[in-house]
């Protein structure tokens, strides 16, 4: 099984799941001394699969991957290889709009639990993880592989163009009117929080539909969709018109 790299984990000192981010912050602070967090950092779905950290350097970006003695639980989505971009489209493929929705909400309630205090563990009993998917193999056969997922309060890197994710977070969002030689077109403009203002952190092209959007509220927004750039600003493509949810 690929070895797998996790922007998010489970630290089980607070019960709740902290960004990769932080341990490289302290990693710099202390001189490389990370033993608040060695031995208490784990998968951030399964909660049971222990990660180690490796930290950055001038030609790679921080990591976490799971150690190799160590096993995500039955359930967690982690446990399969990642799906490719073609297996994933191909699966969508096959949804109805409907079908997509339903999984996209699905996605979000084990993404971004109601309750903080549920950190974003699924409960054991689910079989039916929203973030797994059923690939045909050469041999004619169904494997189940998961789709990567990226929190929109991450790092949008160039090396992840065009590359497909489950973006997920909790955002402010606002349409923008773009006039276009074939009449008017809209620009879903997603906003996340850092240190307590909302930024603009990328945008969603949504052709002629112009969202109904409340722009003071906070929504829990999913998107299935591909990572562009225009002149070094990340946008995502939606893999399909209806592979977008917010609410
Ligand atoms: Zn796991």
């Amino acid at each position: 099984m690929a070895n797998v790299s996790f922007e998010e984990f489970y630290y089980n000192e607070d019960d709740q799941i902290h960004d990769l981010y932080e341990i490289q912050k302290e990693y710099e602070k202390n001189n490389g001394n990370i033993s608040k967090y060695r031995g208490h950092i784990f998968c951030p779905e399964c909660k049971i699969a222990e990660l180690s950290f490796t930290h950055k350097t001038s030609i790679r970006r921080a990591f976490l991957s799971k150690i190799p003695s160590s096993d995500h639980a039955e359930y967690c989505s982690f446990k399969h290889d990642c799906a490719t971009k073609s297996e994933i489209k191909q699966f969508v493929r096959l949804l109805s709009d409907k079908q997509i929705q339903d999984r996209l909400e699905a996605a979000l309630n084990q993404l971004l639990p109601k309750k903080a205090k549920e950190g974003s563990g699924i409960n054991n009993e689910s079989k039916d993880n929203p973030l797994v998917i059923e690939v045909d193999n050469k041999k004619g056969s169904g494997v189940r592989k998961f789709i990567p997922r990226k929190s929109i309060n991450t790092w949008f890197d160039k090396s992840e163009k065009n590359k497909i994710f489950i973006f997920y977070g909790h955002a402010k969002l606002e349409t923008k009117e773009i006039a276009t030689k074939n009449g008017k077109r809209y620009e879903l403009i997603i906003k996340t929080n850092k240190q307590n203002e909302w930024i603009k952190k990328t945008s969603v092209f949504r052709g002629t539909t112009n969202d109904n959007i409340d722009t003071k509220k906070i929504y829990d927004i999913a998107i299935l969709g591909i990572i562009e750039f225009y002149n070094d600003f990340p946008q995502i493509k939606t893999v399909t018109f209806s592979s977008i949810m917010f609410r």
